[in-house]
């Protein structure tokens, strides 16, 4: 375990010496999350399809719409990437630095990353629902009526940005151990993955219940109205920003 943690150590030094290192591994990083997410999860849903486990939920697919998720995609992971430069200059430079408890630490710092993806995420949705970023920014991942696995990273580039800097602010303000870090871009994905593959069970619970986040997405993406949040429903429920009822069919 302490030698795992040394070598992780060790390997983070050795990323973040050069900013082009940063870079490459910050661009391999995320193309391996979005190509190897998408054949994992087509995998699965296969395999659940088939023992009739889930369902598909809309159907609005355009001919050739997964080329352009692709596209739009590898455009904001090379965002990503570039973001990942001036993070590295911050590191060089002392204002960024990584904790050196693993262990117990990453039971309270992996939670906590996660609900300020929450706020984050909520936050940036909203703004970008507002007008003039709508017609010039979000319209880009709205293209895809209905979600894709592809569909997790398709932005305007600006959008790619603002969501690509949830990172800065914790890191700026507290150590995280770099498990914590990059377990936020993972969970992250893997959430979206769920939230973007337009399938579910059968239920009949409430749409605003925790677990149909699969279910408000795919919602938000048919009516491009309401339901801002990420995974988690409270947000939404507090601002009274969800989507209307009687939309949610
Ligand atoms: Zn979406
Ligand atoms: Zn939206």
């Amino acid at each position: 375990m302490v030698l795992g943690i040394r070598m992780i150590d060790s390997t983070i030094a050795y990323i973040f010496s050069e900013w082009w290192l940063t870079f490459t591994f910050t661009f391999l990083f995320f193309t391996a999350l979005y190509f190897g997410g998408i054949l994992l999860l087509q995998t699965l849903l296969s395999i659940l399809k088939k023992k009739d486990i889930l369902h598909s939920i809309v159907d609005f697919k355009k001919p050739g719409q997964e080329r352009v998720e692709i596209k739009n995609s590898m455009v904001s992971i090379l965002i990503f990437a570039l973001q990942a430069i001036p993070l590295q200059i911050l590191y060089q430079n002392g204002y960024v630095q990584f904790g050196q408890h693993g262990g117990l630490n990453l039971l309270w710092e992996i939670p906590v990353l996660f609900l300020w993806n929450e706020i984050y995420f909520y936050t940036s949705h909203w703004l970008l629902h507002q007008k003039w970023f709508f017609m010039n920014v979000h319209h880009v991942h709205h293209a895809s009526r209905e979600p894709t696995l592809y569909s997790v990273y398709s932005f305007h580039w600006f959008e790619a940005f603002l969501l690509g800097a949830v990172i800065f602010l914790p890191i700026l303000v507290y150590p995280f151990h770099i498990i914590s870090v990059l377990s936020l871009p993972i969970m992250s994905i893997a959430l979206n993955f769920l939230g973007h593959w337009n399938h579910e069970t059968e239920t009949t619970k409430n749409p605003d219940y925790l677990g149909r986040f699969t279910f408000r997405h795919t919602m938000h993406h048919k009516w491009s109205k309401g339901n801002f949040g990420f995974m988690l429903p409270y947000l939404d429920m507090l601002f009274n920003t969800a989507t209307p009822k009687k939309k949610m069919k």
